[in-house]
């Protein structure tokens, strides 16, 4: 049997220290999970984070040249740690969570936030702000037998030099764990999925011409120029 249109491979982030290849599933992101980045867009901290998706075929792997998307006016960065399963699941404990992890990298949420606006205003999905060509660069994957499983340490982003966000994971609202229980109830996980857990105050835009630098201490860092 053969198909009627050429496949595409798998999506893939490197990891490092290998020549090995880590293949991506689903991207998983976490919104409104720092609370001095729910009060900066203007939300309640009532409100429990929650979750989207971006299409895998969106990585931008390593960083790199991130072209300025169309439709929008107003593209921002968004820092946040990536988490990568390497274990899949439903219904996972978060006491068994972090066995699930096969390791971490630092990612971009790109967001098209005028269009974002746009959509929320009329109640309609954020598809369009968030899932678009390139808009979630990854840096390569460290292993957890590496790193550890990281909870606390310095989370910043640098645009042409400036420092614009610059927390730390402590301040997450839902850990890890809480955040693979909880998605874990609404979808099987499985592995090669990526978590993007959010990301901290600071948020803003780019225009083309910028350079981006970002990291977590202790996980990795990204570069990304915006052509
Ligand atoms: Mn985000």
């Amino acid at each position: 049997m053969s198909y009627v249109i050429a496949t595409e491979e798998r999506p893939a982030l490197p990891v490092r220290g290998s020549n090995d290849l880590f293949p991506v599933r689903r991207v998983y992101c976490v919104g409104r999970n720092y609370a001095a980045h729910v009060l900066e867009m203007g939300h309640d901290l009532k409100e429990p984070p929650f979750f989207f998706q971006k299409n895998p075929d969106s990585l931008l792997a390593s960083g790199g040249e991130f072209p300025y998307p169309s439709k929008t006016n107003n593209v921002h960065f968004e820092m946040e740690l990536v988490v990568a399963l390497g274990k899949g699941g439903k219904d996972i404990d978060q006491k068994n969570a972090l066995e699930h992890i096969y390791g971490y990298a630092v990612g971009l949420d790109m967001t098209r936030r005028d269009l974002q606006g746009e959509m929320k205003k009329l109640g309609r999905p954020w598809e369009i702000g968030k899932s678009f060509d390139h808009a979630a660069p990854c840096s390569e994957i460290v292993s957890a037998s590496e790193c550890g499983h990281p909870n606390k340490g310095r989370i910043w982003l640098t645009v042409n030099g400036e420092t614009r966000q610059d927390s730390d994971l402590d301040k997450m609202i839902w850990n890890i764990p809480e955040t693979i229980e909880y998605l874990s109830g609404l979808f099987t996980l499985a592995p090669g999925d990526l978590i993007f857990t959010g990301t901290p105050e600071g948020v803003g835009p780019v225009v083309a011409g910028d350079q981006m630098h970002g990291g977590v201490d202790g996980v990795g860092e990204i570069k990304i120029s915006v052509v």
